[in-house]
């Protein structure tokens, strides 16, 4: 790769204390501005007794500020008729855009930005895709959909040409053509579209059509690691995969790929201990709770995201300093069966194990959190599938010996399984029914 590593190196190098020192400055104005804008945090700190003026540390901000969480955000959008929950700090003409989430846990969540030339969540990631390898004139493929905005200004923005194909899930051998022709150094692709393209490369070199990629993103499920090892080692592209930031941005992998990093430029993230309210030891899985420095719009401050992970402030292997997350899971993920829990890491993890159904393509079917029977739905790839009631058999011991649970499977094609998901970003890894 040419050229320098780092596009940013000034904020992607900051020294730690020099990171502090910034996040205090940033939510010591931000605080102000959200309790004279924002019915919603001004109602909520009024209930705390807790005002800006009582709050001057990133200590005081932690031992003050109450978190919040989706639920508390839609309780006040239902009460008030607030469509923004209360949260927004700006009049709404200023508004540049409005964009939602995919809703895959509950009703979508709308996201009102303030922006310039580019939206801020793709432009938080141009030094992300600088780090794939992504340079001045460089094509890149327009990503599926434009949920959380249109990306394609972003990477205009980076210097990049934006090839604009239809990538709509069926479509993958047109996609695969285009890039064939258009040769693109960048392209996202969502779970579904990997699946779809496994497929294709059974009838189609992959290896040959990709040759002109310098790295592919993921987001939106995590990659098997079957998956990662296909798109690396068969297909020949480097995978870089990213997740929400706490849906104040993106964290993505850098080529070390040693955990997601997040942009403390632009989020001051907490570890916090899922039962309770203070911060787990260093190392240890704790919720993300977030508070977002870069959104004048409507800031999230002080937000349990329920996502499970474990944090690590040291140096990257990258030379980058700011923090690198894993992700351990979602709250409420595991499910007690007959008083047992099991996690969905345990069902992957088998599901993963047999060639049959290698990609790691399932879910977990539950009316509620506790359940008397474990219920999986399982994809198989029908091409080495010779006997299907012996793969379930196979399976079901598996899982027992895994999860010390006696499991009711139902096994579906992948592409059956896949065609289930109503969107196009997320194959939901548990479904009520
Ligand atoms: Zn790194």
């Amino acid at each position: 790769m040419s050229g320098r590593r780092y596009f940013e190196p000034e904020v992607e190098l900051m020294p730690r204390r020099e990171i502090q020192a910034h996040q205090e400055r940033r939510i010591l104005e931000l605080l102000p501005r959200a309790y004279e804008n924002s019915p919603f945090y001004r109602e909520l700190w009024d209930a705390h007794g807790v005002r800006p003026r009582d709050i001057g540390s990133l200590d005081d901000f932690r031992a003050r500020i109450p978190f919040i969480d989706k639920d508390m955000i839609r309780e006040f959008r239902a009460r008030r008729g607030d469509s923004f929950g209360g949260m927004l700090c700006v009049p709404r003409e200023q508004l540049t855009s409005i964009t939602s989430s995919s809703g895959t846990t509950g009703d979508p969540e709308f996201f009102a930005e303030v922006w310039g030339d580019a939206p801020p969540l793709v432009t938080a990631q141009l030094r992300d895709l600088w780090e794939i390898g992504v340079r001045p004139g460089d094509r890149v493929m327009s990503p599926v959909g434009t949920f959380r905005n249109l990306m394609d200004m972003g990477y205009q923005a980076l210097g990049a040409v934006v090839v604009t194909a239809d990538c709509w899930l069926g479509n993958m051998a047109s996609f695969v053509e285009a890039v064939r022709r258009c040769r693109p150094a960048y392209m996202q692709l969502m779970y579904a579209q990997v699946v779809e393209l496994e497929r294709l490369s059974e009838t189609c070199d992959l290896k040959e059509a990709f040759s002109s990629v310098k790295g592919v993103s993921c987001a939106g499920q995590p990659l098997s690691r079957r998956m990662r090892a296909m798109i690396t080692d068969e297909w020949g592209v480097q995978v870089h995969e990213y997740t929400s930031a706490a849906d104040t941005g993106t964290a993505w992998e850098c080529r070390e790929r040693d955990g997601f990093h997040l942009w403390e430029d632009t989020v001051f993230a907490e570890c916090v201990d899922p039962d309770g309210n203070g911060e787990v030891r260093a190392g240890h899985v704790g919720e993300l709770v977030a508070t977002d420095l870069d959104n004048a719009a409507a800031p999230l401050i002080r937000y349990r995201s329920e996502d499970l992970v474990r944090v690590s402030k040291e140096t990257c292997g990258c030379g980058r300093t700011h923090a690198r997350m894993w992700v351990a899971g979602r709250r409420g993920d595991e499910t007690i069966v007959g008083g047992r829990p099991v996690v969905l890491r345990d069902i992957w993890q088998t599901v993963e194990d047999h060639p049959e159904t290698s990609g790691g393509v399932f879910q977990l079917v539950r009316g509620q959190r506790e359940v008397e029977t474990l219920r999986v739905r399982v994809g198989y790839d029908p091409a080495i599938t010779a006997d299907l009631a012996e793969l379930n058999a196979r399976l079901a011991t598996a899982l027992r010996e895994r999860t010390g649970v006696d499991p009711v499977l139902e096994l579906y094609t992948e592409e059956e399984l896949m065609r289930t998901a109503r969107s196009v970003a997320k194959f939901p890894r548990v479904v009520k029914d």
